[in-house]
C-alpha cells in the first residue's frame, strides 16, 4: 500500500501524535517540506518511500495508518534524511520511534525483525553461525577454520535486552 492509499482511509489520533512527538528529540513542526530527505533516500530508489510524507501524516495524526502498514518497515536506516534535512526534522529518527510504538502495540512487526530479536537471545548475534564456502568449493564450519567457539549470551545480558523490549506502561 502507498502513502497515498493510506492517506485516503485515515484517521487522526492525536493521542499517538503526540506520543510520536514525544518520544524523539526531531523539530517536525519546522518541515517546510523541501522534500531534500525524500530526493536522497536509499529506499525511495527501490521501495518508493517518501521520507517527507511521512513527516507530515505525523503531524497530521495520521499514525494508526502508518504503523499498521509496511511503509516504515522498507526504511534502510541510513540516516541520509536526516543528515540532508535543514530543519531538524530527523525523518529517520521519527521512524525509528513508529517502529517502536508498531512494536509496542504489537501492531505489524516484519517476521524477520521478530527473528533477529529471537536469535539474539539465543546465540547474542543477529544471525546464527554460517557455514562459508571457498573459492575451491569447499565448504567450511568455524571449528574447521580454527576459529574460536562463539560464546552464548549471559542470563544479566537477556534480561536487559528482554526489558528494553518490553512495552513501556503509559
Ligand atoms: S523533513 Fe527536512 S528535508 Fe524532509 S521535507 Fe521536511 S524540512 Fe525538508
Ligand atoms: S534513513 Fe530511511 S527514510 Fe531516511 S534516507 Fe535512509 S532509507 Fe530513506
Amino acid at each position: 500500500m502507498t502513502v497515498v492509499d493510506l492517506m485516503s482511509e485515515a484517521k487522526m489520533n492525536v493521542e499517538l501524535r503526540s506520543k510520536a512527538i514525544e518520544k524523539g528529540r526531531y523539530e517536525l513542526y519546522n518541515c517546510f517540506q523541501c522534500m531534500r530527505c525524500t530526493s536522497g533516500c536509499t529506499s525511495m530508489k527501490l521501495l518508493e518511500l517518501k521520507p517527507h510524507q511521512i513527516v507530515t501524516m505525523v503531524k497530521l495524526g495520521l499514525i494508526d495508518e502508518l504503523i499498521t502498514s509496511g511503509i516504515i518497515w522498507t526504511c534502510a536506516m541510513c540516516l541520509k534524511c536526516t543528515e540532508r534535512c535543514p530543519q531538524d526534522a530527523a525523518p529517520s529518527d521519527l521512524i525509528t520511534v513508529l517502529r517502536n510504538l508498531a512494536f509496542d502495540m504489537e501492531a505489524n512487526v516484519p517476521e524477520a525483525y521478530l527473528k533477529v530479536v529471537s536469535t539474539v537471545l539465543e546465540v547474542g548475534l543477529i544471525q546464527e553461525e554460517q557455514k562459508v564456502t571457498s573459492r575451491d568449493f569447499e565448504i567450511y564450519d568455524r571449528k574447521e577454520l580454527n576459529l574460536p567457539k562463539i560464546s552464548k549470551p549471559g542470563e544479566i545480558f537477556k534480561n536487559n535486552l528482554l526489558i528494553l523490549l518490553t512495552p513501556e506502561e503509559d
